[in-house]
């Protein structure tokens, strides 16, 4: 079996092979069993104060490898695990993991993951996140939950009463890639966000100065609502710089740190707590 599905998706990065449109029903099948198979994994990518320095959280990215070890980026398997429903399991196990993470290593203040609408609209969600974090021992204020900003979600009396049972948990939840759909204003009066993420590409358009201005235009919107704001994308010191000029309270990006297995993430942290942390198994 392993064989055949590892044949089958073998084609899927091959734009000339006649099967190649059956690309989402290879993820699909191959979604069914990564778990049981161990195919799923996550990753973890520093968060840090601009001012501090520190690292103030860690978000999870979820990984899929094939059978014979080739990547599938989640651009390609997130969408396909939300229209067939095989998120809601992917996501509990993520949620799972990330608390087993938070319970093995006390210094970690805070780990987000990201939650899909297909989970929160899922009735007995909040339900099932309190159970996990029951069973790993951790308070639900260590957790952020990052919820994008998308057309399909609209606002959803089931969503909002979601977000209010998860809240009461006391998980933090953040707005991830703002500024990249058209709903992100009506979010913004309708929740109310621990964090909002700017999305990248404003970061990256600052080397104009045109996306520069519209990048301190919506820092500054942002800002008069009071709202924290970490900026995503930091791929240079010039931009760490920019981020310090406009006095941007958190930051995360290839220039800070990668998303990296748990067993190297402990690098993240200063020598005395990493002694510590070290001390701790896994
Ligand atoms: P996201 O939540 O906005 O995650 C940030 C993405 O940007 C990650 O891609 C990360 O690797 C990438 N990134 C971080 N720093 C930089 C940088 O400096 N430059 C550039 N160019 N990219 C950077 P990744 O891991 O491929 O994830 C893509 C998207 O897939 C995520 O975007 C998120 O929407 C979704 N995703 C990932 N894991 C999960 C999950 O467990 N559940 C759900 N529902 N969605 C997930
Ligand atoms: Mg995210
Ligand atoms: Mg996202
Ligand atoms: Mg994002």
């Amino acid at each position: 079996l392993a064989k055949a599905n590892g044949r089958n998706c073998a084609r899927l990065f091959d734009p000339n092979d006649p099967q190649s449109s059956d690309e989402s029903e290879n993820i699909a099948a191959l979604l069914k069993i990564a778990i049981e198979r161990d195919l799923v994994s996550l990753v973890f990518q520093p968060i840090l104060s601009v001012r501090s320095g520190q690292v103030e959280a860690l978000e999870a990215l979820m990984r899929l490898t094939m059978p014979d070890g080739t990547a599938v980026p989640p651009s390609l398997f997130i969408p396909v695990a939300e229209r067939t429903g095989a998120i809601l399991e992917l996501g509990r196990w993520a949620i799972r993991t990330a608390c087993g993470e938070l319970m093995a290593n006390e210094h970690i203040r805070t780990i987000s993951v990201n939650v899909s609408p297909v989970q929160l609209k899922a009735p007995g969600f909040a339900a099932s996140v309190a159970a996990a974090l029951g069973e790993a021992g951790v308070p639900g204020s260590r957790l952020a939950f990052e919820i994008t900003e998308g057309l399909e979600m609209e606002m959803h009396s089931d969503v909002l009463r979601c977000i209010s049972d998860l809240k009461l948990l006391g998980i933090k939840i953040w707005l991830d890639d703002f500024g990249t759909g058209f709903a992100g204003l009506s979010w913004l009066r309708l929740i109310d966000f621990d964090v909002v993420k700017v999305d990248r590409s404003f970061l990256h358009d600052c080397v104009s100065p045109r996306g520069q201005a519209m990048f301190r235009d919506i820092v500054g919107l942002l800002r008069n609502r009071g709202q924290k704001i970490l900026v995503e994308g930091v791929e240079s010191e010039e931009q760490m710089d920019l981020l310090r000029k406009l006095a941007i309270d958190l930051a995360q990006g290839f220039h800070v740190g990668r998303p990296a297995r748990a067993e190297s993430f402990r690098s993240f942290f200063p020598p005395s707590r990493r002694q510590k942390a070290l001390g701790n198994p896994l």
